[in-house]
């Protein structure tokens, strides 16, 4: 079984979830007592957060290729980097490794076709849904998606929730009802599906809270992980 590395830790909520689905994966694949070959590099997400805010994103790309080459020298065959939102800075993360860096937007992109969608909704941290370099890009000019986002109060209200709320372990159910609802929205302008473009969405809401097809980044992701894992 090949070595998963996890860069983790924006937020470490979200990270846990991965850890958890990767392992229960490979039980289920495997067998009983099996579990997954992870090594995790776990960042502290505060200073991460604030260099967003500032819009100091090539700081952000330094500190995170740092820990991804540490992943590449503590013997990891490939790396998953737990957050989408910092895929902004994916280039200058996979650009010094030798290892393969999976990106997040792959399989999403893939579940969909599988299923023949050609029309997303995408929810995510407002960096996510409002810049097409993150994920909704890659769906469209990779998988040939139409990616839909919310009008911007509710992409307000995602982003405060992920931040306020999800990030820090707080579940709210006025939260859920809204998300619910943005879904919906989103389902009513002609999404086949609603991709949650956040690692930490699917704490709050997931398939049994709504009718519309979920494409959740973190269990998706997880499973590429336990895929790639287990290859050969
Ligand atoms: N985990 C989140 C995401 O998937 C948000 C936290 C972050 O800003 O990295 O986008």
């Amino acid at each position: 079984m090949k070595l998963i590395g996890l860069l983790g830790g924006m937020s470490w909520e979200s990270s846990a979830e991965y850890y958890r689905i990767i392992n229960q994966r490979v039980r289920d694949r495997v067998g009983l007592l099996h579990s997954a070959r992870i090594l995790m590099y776990s960042v502290d997400f505060g200073p991460v957060e604030r260099a967003q805010l500032a819009g100091r994103w090539d700081e952000t790309g330094e500190m995170l290729a740092d820990a991804a080459k540490r992943l590449e020298a503590g013997g990891a065959d490939a790396v998953f980097l737990c957050t989408n939102t910092m895929h902004k800075v994916a280039g200058a993360i996979e650009a010094p490794l030798s290892i393969p860096f999976i990106h997040i937007a792959d399989p999403v992109g893939e579940a969909a076709r599988a299923k023949g969608w050609k029309k997303l909704g995408l929810l995510g941290t407002g960096f996510t849904m409002e810049d097409r370099s993150i994920i909704s890009g890659r769906l469209e000019d990779r998988f040939g998606l139409d990616v839909l986002t919310p009008p911007p109060e509710a992409r307000a209200v995602i982003h405060r929730v992920i931040y306020e709320e999800l990030c820090v372990g707080i579940i709210k159910p006025e939260s859920l009802a809204a998300y619910q609802a943005i879904v919906a929205d989103l389902a009513a302008s002609g999404a086949e599906a609603v991709v949650l473009g956040c690692t930490e969405i699917s704490l709050l809401i997931r398939q049994e809270h709504t009718d519309v097809p979920l494409l959740d980044t973190t269990a998706l992701h997880a499973a590429a992980a336990v895929d790639f894992a287990l290859k050969d």
